[in-house]
């Protein structure tokens, strides 16, 4: 089969499936409360770092996700910074993060002053292996003072951040039993998962914290903002005090503890969290419906397979992926031409971090997974409005 008529192939199942294009990649929809609570935010003059939907968002997220806190931040980039300094991560430490991320899970371990260290993943799930994160640590590192460092650098290894790739659970179960054989905090990525549940338990309230994203591509937004997730009171609290300038309140005084962040949520962000909360789970139907509808038309090409969710997992499907059986950057970059020339905006996996230009000398295992699902992987367009409700 010509790869040229692959392509022609995957356009026509996604002409099948969603209709006659423009079609985005992903698009947030509001079709809630999300204006009547902006002009309540307006018409109040809260619409900074002081309001009632920055409590209100925090608590509908802590019972939606099981999670016993949740504190909203600025953006997943920051919830993932002070999650890592909250985990105890300091200047000169190592933090294992899958190669095949978003750049923002390794940019927040240089924000640490601490080094990225890539890990491959799992050709399924796109999640970090197990079995060969524990082969690996058990060949590169010593325990000293019941912290496992890295033999080859003399740094201690902190972390390990497990990231749910497009909304797909992670081996969670797996991961917890490697990080605890090698002393590591396990931190869980899940700007990508919020609806995605592991064996029944949300996505992110497996690790010490985990930290979601609220961008306006994410399956829930506030314009941009994140969340830091954990059972742990005192490191929730802590966690709200660093986000605030880690200042201690007081009638007037500006008396601060510690070298703070600005990274609190404004309320008017948090306005357009609490109406997004409200029908985050008709965008989750709608975005199941879309995937069945992909499955059916895909399931007819040989060439490709349309990524579904891990057994005993139920992923948000965030993004919708198909995967080419033998991978072949040509082949990928042809029907990245052919859909996205038709409207149908596409996109690949991520480069590997450890190819970019700040991370090229980073400590790394061999990433054979990650590159080959680089080379094979596609996003198609995922929006939950491209199913008429
Ligand atoms: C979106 C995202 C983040 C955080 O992004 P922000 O834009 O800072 O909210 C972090 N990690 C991954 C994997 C993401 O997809």
């Amino acid at each position: 089969m010509q790869s040229s008529s692959l392509a022609e192939k995957i356009l026509h199942s996604v002409r099948k499936s969603i209709g006659e294009g423009p079609a985005k990649l992903h698009e947030p929809t509001f079709d809630g409360n999300e204006k009547k609570y902006l002009l309540d935010c307006v018409a109040s003059s809260y619409v900074s770092s002081v309001g009632k939907y920055v409590d209100q968002f925090e608590v509908e997220l802590a019972k939606f996700t099981g999670a016993k806190y949740a504190v909203s931040v600025v953006n997943g980039t920051a919830a993932l910074h002070l999650a890592l300094k909250l985990a105890g991560t300091n200047s000169g430490d190592e933090v294992l993060v899958q190669g095949f991320t978003f750049v923002a899970t390794a940019n927040a371990v240089a924000h640490c002053g601490a080094t990225a260290h890539f890990v491959d993943i799992e050709d399924q799930n796109f999640g970090v292996d197990p079995l060969k994160l524990a082969a690996y640590l058990a060949e590169i590192t010593t325990v000293s003072d019941g912290l496992t460092v890295n033999r080859r650098t003399g740094k201690i290894i902190r972390a390990l951040i497990v990231m749910h790739t497009f909304g797909h659970p992670s081996k969670l179960d797996e991961l917890l039993q490697v990080s605890k054989k090698f002393n590591l905090v396990l931190l869980e990525d899940a700007a990508e998962s919020i609806g995605s549940f592991y064996r029944g338990k949300h996505t992110g309230t497996f690790g010490l914290m985990g930290t979601l994203s609220f961008n306006g591509n994410k399956t829930i937004t506030t314009g941009g903002g994140g969340a830091i997730l954990t059972n742990d009171a005192d490191l929730a609290k802590h966690a709200k005090h660093l986000s605030t300038t880690a200042k201690i309140p007081d009638k007037w005084a500006f008396r601060h503890d510690e070298i703070g962040y600005n990274y609190r949520m404004p309320n008017i962000n948090a306005a357009l969290g609490c109406a997004q909360l409200e029908n985050v789970q008709s965008k989750l139907e709608l975005k199941r419906i879309l995937f069945k509808k992909y499955e059916t038309e895909f399931s007819k090409i040989e060439e490709v397979q349309l990524i579904k969710e891990p057994m005993d997992c139920q992923s948000n499907y965030w993004l919708q992926t198909i995967k080419l059986n033998s991978p072949d950057l040509n082949t990928r970059n042809e029907i990245l031409e052919a859909l996205n020339s038709n409207g149908y905006m596409s996109r690949p996996g991520w480069d590997l971090i450890s190819t970019l230009q700040p991370y090229k000398t980073n400590p790394s295992m061999d990433l054979e997974i990650s590159q080959k699902l680089f080379n094979s992987l596609i996003n198609i367009p995922s929006s939950s409005n491209l199913i008429q409700h």
